[in-house]
């Protein structure tokens, strides 16, 4: 790849060196599929019609709903590359140990790719994430070590370090490392961008996505930027993390509740070069439009998926009627059934807005 600018990230006082990797292109499914996953990734791009309607927003709204990978989430596709790349290269065999520090989407399809290619799998993961992300790690037979949440990510007793020190300890384990590896980026490079703008037909004017690694929005923004360069990259960070620009709209440094995005720290993986505009999100935005995006257009999505459509909704009001505004819907419901989906969870954690308890009162008994 002679004129490849894939790099892992601007960040650390300019452009990182380019790494060696290699690009793929995209994989045509099998009618058989010969494992589970052969089926990561071809997701559903998705128009929506009430919510945008309801909100004022004039142009085509459009979600790549990523819950349809067979672990769940679009974390299936940086797994499954990540893998196959190190199995190609020599570094991992099958009966080796794979050790990764998750949020749980990146270690549910990790423990999915162990599982069928018959690996070990750790996952470290702070206490905060649902404990339906750990059942599902425990079903695919992953062994799991909690963290404290509130640990910075350079602690000794945060998830990075304590799975750094397994590392060091487990003989023939490897950390594949969705924060520094190129091949997170490069997956949605070769991948889900190419999904996207093939299903548009080349015509995107706005791709809005969370950002947690970054990896998402770094690989989808670079193909994208490359063919359409036009389209404006909106990149959505909780309240209370650090990765939005300029650094004023990092106001807050306390914990939300929303998994998946934010950090106190920039992973390698995320080129903020790439991102045109950055929309803060709250939790009690994030969890109403999950569960609208749930009740009104039938997608049963998570947490984050409702932080990225209430902040796409905000950036594509100034977009007219015929442009296009694409966003990632992440994971599933099914990681927060006793989370945002329970309304006693939201009452608790006075997420509930005005509409929202007006309606739980008339749930007919
Ligand atoms: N939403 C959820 C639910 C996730 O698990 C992740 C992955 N951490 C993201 C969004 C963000 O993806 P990325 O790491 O590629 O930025």
């Amino acid at each position: 790849q002679p004129n490849c600018q894939c790099r892992t990230g601007a960040e650390h006082g300019g452009q990182s060196p380019v790494v060696p990797h290699r690009h793929l292109p995209r994989q045509p499914k099998p009618k058989i599929l010969d494992t589970i996953l052969d089926h990561v990734g071809e997701t559903p791009l998705v128009r929506l019609h009430k919510i945008p309607a309801t909100e004022g927003v004039q142009c085509e709204v459009l979600v790549k709903a990523e819950f349809f990978n067979p672990g769940g989430s679009v974390k299936d596709r940086i797994a499954k590359r990540m893998f196959e790349e190190a199995e190609r290269n020599g570094t991992i065999k099958p009966g080796d140990t794979i050790i990764e520090p998750t949020s749980g989407n990146t270690g549910i399809g990790l423990a999915l790719c162990a599982a069928v290619k018959g690996y070990r799998a750790i996952i470290t993961m702070p206490e905060k994430m649902s404990q339906e992300k750990v059942d599902v790690l425990k079903a695919l037979g992953a062994e799991i070590v909690r963290t404290p949440t509130e640990a910075a990510y350079d602690a000794p007793e945060s998830h990075i370090s304590v799975a750094k020190r397994l590392n060091a300890q487990i003989p023939n384990s490897m950390i594949l490392d969705q924060y520094a590896n190129i091949y997170n980026p490069v997956a949605h490079y070769d991948a889900t961008a190419e999904e996207i703008l093939d299903a548009c037909g080349g015509r995107i004017d706005m791709l809005v996505a969370g950002a947690g690694t970054g990896g998402t929005i770094s690989g989808i923004a670079r193909k994208i930027k490359e063919r359409v360069p036009d389209c404006t990259v909106v990149g959505v960070d909780p309240h209370g993390s650090i990765l939005a620009q300029p650094e004023s709209l990092n106001t807050s440094h306390g914990s939300y509740q929303t998994e998946g995005i934010g950090y106190d720290f920039i992973p390698d993986v995320l080129d903020r070069s790439l991102v045109d505009e950055w929309q803060k999100s709250d939790d009690q935005e994030s969890f109403t439009m999950a569960r609208r995006l749930i009740k009104e257009e039938g997608l049963l999505c998570g947490g984050s998926s409702g932080s990225a459509l209430a902040s796409a909704l905000k950036a594509a009001k100034r977009l007219q009627p015929g442009q296009r505004c694409v966003v990632i819907l992440p994971d599933s419901v099914r990681n927060y059934m006793t989370k945002f989906l329970n309304d006693g969870w939201m009452r608790d954690h006075h997420f509930l807005d005005a509409k929202a308890q007006r309606e739980e009162q008339h749930t007919i008994q």
